[in-house]
């Protein structure tokens, strides 16, 4: 299908200083897990994004000195010629594409531990170090011949960065690193010409822009990152008048706010366009273009900000992500197949953790080099062979589609009414409702494909399936939250707990309604402890959320919601205890004991609701594994269950491994190609 004309606005070029965006979608340089140590990874994931129809395709950020570290977190570098070698490889995926190559130059100031160099970090004054990683560490503050040093490292890496055929480059002027530092009266009292007024304390952010749009002569254009406050009426760095000094400089302006959780908020806490307000006062001051995010996954959004001149270019990570292929999709009027970001940030969560980034809703991401894994296309079947997938969560649900989209013949069944498995449940909880994508984008490419059938109301038992003759079986019947506490503070059930008063998830999450006072025991550590909290307390509930862990929902810190967590229980009036296991419940109380000391304590209780670990529901699989002869001797060929019947696991877990098993399904399993340095 033709674009609708309505989105030509979208797909007009626009001059960044000297070089041109063939359209409006800009991906912006959002972390990858990958960095400088997997740099094929990168560049067929980068690639990939530009084939998609991104018009400029950023770097993360790239280190430009040893003193700019944050190992274990893998930035990409630009210090050296291999760096610019391995980079290379990035921008050429990118070109083969027609689409712009952009690099982030950073210097990370005292945010960088320095873990692996040693070296120390240097920054506008002695400042604590802002990583968790990084301990009792300080930053040195710069002496003015330290200043000239590191401009010297941003013009060497914008040397590097046009040799590696870069066509914007970045300077990065927030996220508490270095440049930003500066603008900052509260970090920035320094009594020389670097310190004071605004003109000062922008004063190395500006000889820095200069210095790099010297050495590019316009070769490439130059890109600044720039914050302001969310609620930037009040200012107290005066970054608003520090932007006056230098508006019309770079060629492009990148702007979001000071803060993070905003920036880059969860669809728990965050919706669409949240920064919009602050990018358009800082737009209203310069006439270089001017990109910002928004996790904008709706055409209509991001027409109505171009046309509204609200910003120049649509800037996106996570929609690039979940969807590398957004741009196109629009162009070719398929915007049904558009695949929208959840906000989940599993994303961001596994770059914390130091390793590839995943994608909830995109099992391909990071797999493009290593699986060869392409978000559009997948090997047609290897015969003309049926196949019958059991549950239709999101492990089901993706294998159904991923085995549609490869022709084979595909029976999709389901006990309940409605497919979706856990996804209709959990996308019920507060917060929660942008998760239904995982089923809904499934579920609308299921409908489209003639050789997949859903049967949805069908519990399906070990002779039914016999009966169907299918040739291949691949079960994903989920699994169930445990009621009895057993997880991973306790491998025993506590004492009471088949009392009538303990409640257990599941029950919750098929819409009975905890009441009077509860305690929620957490054990699970990610958002549903939260997100039952939430829901209790909107029920009027005196809800108390207890944790065996150090923190309450300690995953969520790699997805950036324990902070904006935290703010919302406190909010609903949740109380809490963490360092604290189960050990019992009677009427009207909750046995406790620290997890340090195993001193006892209790707590009163109408009713427990415990979350710990989950069973498989494999009941199924242990049934038909059992009759694989008999199976066999009529016409079975393989037989497998995936996802939480498996292992339980997170959504991106299950809808990874129902892509798995799709793509692999008659072919030879062969383990991923690894990214290293060989020496
Ligand atoms: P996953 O996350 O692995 O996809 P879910 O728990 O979300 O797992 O989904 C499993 C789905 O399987 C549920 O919707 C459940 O109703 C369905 N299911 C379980 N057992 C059967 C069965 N015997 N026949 C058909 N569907 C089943
Ligand atoms: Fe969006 Fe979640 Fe995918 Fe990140 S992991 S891009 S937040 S769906």
């Amino acid at each position: 299908m033709p674009r609708d004309p309505r989105y030509d606005p979208l797909f007009e070029p626009l001059d960044i200083g000297p070089v041109t965006a063939p359209n409006r979608f800009y991906q912006v340089p959002h972390c990858t897990g990958m960095g400088y140590q997997r740099p094929q990874m990168l560049a067929a994931m980068r690639g990939v994004k530009a084939e998609g129809g991104w018009g400029v395709v950023c770097t993360e950020y790239c280190s430009i000195h040893a003193s700019s570290d944050e190992s274990p977190y893998a930035s990409a570098s630009l210090r050296d010629e291999d760096d610019v070698q391995n980079l290379r490889l990035v921008s050429d995926a990118i070109h083969i594409q027609g689409a712009l190559a952009g690099v982030e130059l950073w210097y990370g100031g005292h945010t960088s531990a320095n873990l692996y160099s040693r070296e120390i970090s240097l920054d506008v004054a002695s400042l604590p170090n802002q990583s968790t990683l990084g301990g009792p560490a300080q930053s040195q503050a710069m002496s003015l011949a330290d200043i000239d040093a590191f401009r010297e490292y941003y013009r060497a890496a914008a040397r590097r960065a046009l040799a590696a055929d870069f066509d914007i480059i970045y300077v990065y002027g927030n996220h508490y690193y270095l440049l930003h530092n500066f603008l900052n009266p509260c970090f920035n009292q320094r009594e020389d010409g670097y310190g004071g007024v605004a003109e000062n304390r922008v004063r190395l952010l500006r000889e820095v822009i200069e210095d790099v749009k010297e050495i590019v002569a316009g070769r490439s254009a130059v890109a600044v990152r720039y914050s302001i406050p969310p609620d930037f009426d009040d200012d107290p760095q005066g970054l608003i008048e520090c932007f006056g000094h230098i508006a019309e400089l770079p060629d492009l302006w990148d702007i979001t706010v000071n803060d993070y959780h905003l920036e880059m908020g969860s669809s728990r806490f965050v919706r669409e366009a949240a920064c919009q307000a602050a990018v358009a006062r800082l737009k209203a001051l310069t006439s270089k273009p001017v990109v910002s995010v928004g996790r904008f996954t709706s055409p209509d959004t991001m027409l109505s900000q171009i046309t509204a001149g609200a910003q120049d270019l649509i800037g996106a990570a996570r929609p690039s992500i979940a969807d590398p292929f957004l741009p196109r999709k629009i162009d070719e009027g398929r915007l049904e197949d558009i695949r929208e970001c959840i906000g989940c940030n599993v994303c961001y969560a596994h770059n914390s953790l130091a390793v590839p980034i995943r994608c909830t809703q995109n099992p391909t991401m990071g797999e493009e080099w290593r699986r060869g894994w392409h978000p559009e296309r997948i090997a047609a079947r290897h015969a003309d062979q049926s196949v019958l997938v059991v549950g239709a969560g999101p492990a089901g649900l993706e294998a159904a589609c991923a085995l549609g989209q490869r022709g084979y013949r595909v029976m999709l069944a389901e006990a309940e009414k409605e497919p979706g498995g856990r996804i209709n449940r959990e996308s019920r909880l507060p917060g929660l409702a942008e998760y239904a994508r995982v089923r809904d984008w499934r579920l609308g490419q299921l409908r489209r494909m003639t050789n997949v059938e859903t049967y949805p109301d069908n519990r399906l038992d070990a002779d039914s399936i016999a009966e169907l003759g299918c040739q291949h079986v691949i079960l994903a019947t989920g699994a169930s939250w445990r009621s009895d506490g057993v997880g991973r503070w306790s491998n025993r059930p506590f004492a009471g707990c088949d009392q009538a008063e303990v409640i257990s998830v599941e029950r919750i999450l098929r819409g009975e309604l905890p009441r009077g006072r509860v305690v929620i025991y957490d054990d699970d550590h990610y958002y549903l402890g939260s997100a039952l909290a939430l829901l209790a307390s909107a029920n009027d509930c005196e809800v108390t959320l207890v944790t065996p862990g150090e923190s309450l929902a300690g995953w969520s810190h790699f997805t950036d919601e324990h902070h904006p967590t935290m703010r919302a229980l406190i909010d609903a009036g949740v109380e809490w205890l963490t360092a604290k296991g189960l050990v019992g419940f009677e009427t009207g109380s909750v046995r406790l004991e620290c997890v340090y000391s195993a001193r006892p304590s209790q707590l009163a209780a109408d009713q427990l609701v415990p979350i710990s670990a989950r069973k498989t529901d494999d009941a199924l699989w242990l049934a038909l594994d059992r009759r694989r002869d008999e199976l066999a001797a009529h016409g079975l060929l393989s037989l497998q269950r995936i996802g939480d019947c498996r292992a339980p696991g997170m959504i991106a877990a299950a809808v990874y491994a129902g892509h798995k098993a799709a793509r692999e399904l008659g072919c030879e399993q062969v383990e991923f190609k690894r990214d290293r340095v060989v020496v």
